[in-house]
């Protein structure tokens, strides 16, 4: 049954404040090596743009949102699945319908500002209501303003495409759990629960078409240490469970960089358990007290004092 979420806000002004700066943390260091251009202007007038987009195959579009985030666009014979929704800076919504004019499902694989920030846009978000808290705080004109002025500081010439009001904003938030399916007609995505980098993230498997969406769940530079994230025994049981499923997907399709094969879950799960066995001690990330390990293409950057789950 859909159903309206309303999470109240527990956030006083300190805490609106390291929520925000939380945020913008997320956006500014985030690992954001994506394999297309950064967008620049629009080759007819000049004009700065904001989103890119590629075709990468079978009606799946990967949309950059300036590089900041992957967005992905998946086309069925009667409805669109949008992944994700970047940070909100930009006409997202008017971005999508320049690619399809099929009706829209909407899902967030996590509440960090920089996949659910755009939730504003659109009349109906999907996604585990675990991560409804992260969402809804980033969804508010105070955080939105604190984004533009943030982006605008560093590149000015952005400004005409920026949305500087998030007007009217009434966003249904849908919860979804484990086996919940995403209908497209010729097309179906299936949620799984991956619990690690938020406790509430989610993938969405096309297992005709052989694809993962996996959200922030299997980076190449995996983020573990932030405040929400969960203990990393948690996320090793996640990348065992995804194994566990691999041979119905090939592809993994990630909220950052490109596309990568199925078996870097493998390497990471070896990179995981290097670190829970101490073989690896990890060395100093590049912000307080968070250590990285890697393991062939894997690095993980976890939290040494939450390693295990409290018993
Ligand atoms: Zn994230």
């Amino acid at each position: 049954m859909k159903r309206i979420i309303k999470v109240k806000s527990p956030f006083t002004l300190a805490g609106i404040w390291l929520w925000c700066l939380a945020g913008f943390f997320l956006i500014l260091l985030c690992n954001c090596k994506n394999d297309e251009q950064k967008s620049i202007t629009n080759n007819v007038d000049k004009t700065p743009v904001w989103f890119t987009a590629k075709h990468l195959n079978s009606g799946v579009w990967r949309i950059s949102d300036h590089g900041y985030d992957n967005i992905h666009l998946v086309l069925g014979s009667e409805k669109a699945l949008l992944i994700d929704t970047g940070i909100g800076a930009a006409d997202l919504k008017g971005y999508v319908r320049t690619i399809t004019g099929l009706p829209l499902l909407v899902v967030n694989t996590h509440g960090h500002a920089d996949h659910a920030g755009g939730n504003y846009q659109f009349d109906k978000v999907y996604g585990w209501a675990m991560d409804f808290y992260l969402s809804n705080n980033y969804n508010t004109q105070y955080y939105h303003d604190n984004t533009i002025a943030s982006i605008l500081k560093e590149s000015p010439e952005l400004e005409p495409v920026l949305l500087k009001e998030r007007g009217v904003v009434n966003t249904e938030i849908i919860p979804v759990r484990e086996g919940f399916v995403f209908d497209l007609g010729n097309r179906k995505l299936q949620v799984i629960e991956t619990r690690g980098h938020t406790g509430g993230s989610i993938c969405l498997l096309d297992s005709v078409n052989r694809q993962l969406f996996v959200g922030d769940t299997n980076n190449e530079e995996e983020w573990l240490f932030t405040s929400v994230s969960l203990p990393l025994d948690v996320y090793l049981q996640t990348l065992e469970k995804l194994n566990a499923r691999a041979a119905v997907f090939d592809t993994l399709f990630p909220g950052h960089g490109g596309r990568i094969d199925k078996s870097f879950i493998s390497e990471q799960i070896t990179c995981v358990q290097n670190i829970l066995s101490g073989e690896c001690a990890g060395e100093p990330f590049n912000t307080g007290h968070a250590l990285f390990c890697t393991y062939k293409r894997a690095k993980i950057v976890f939290d040494p004092n939450r390693l295990h789950s409290p018993n």
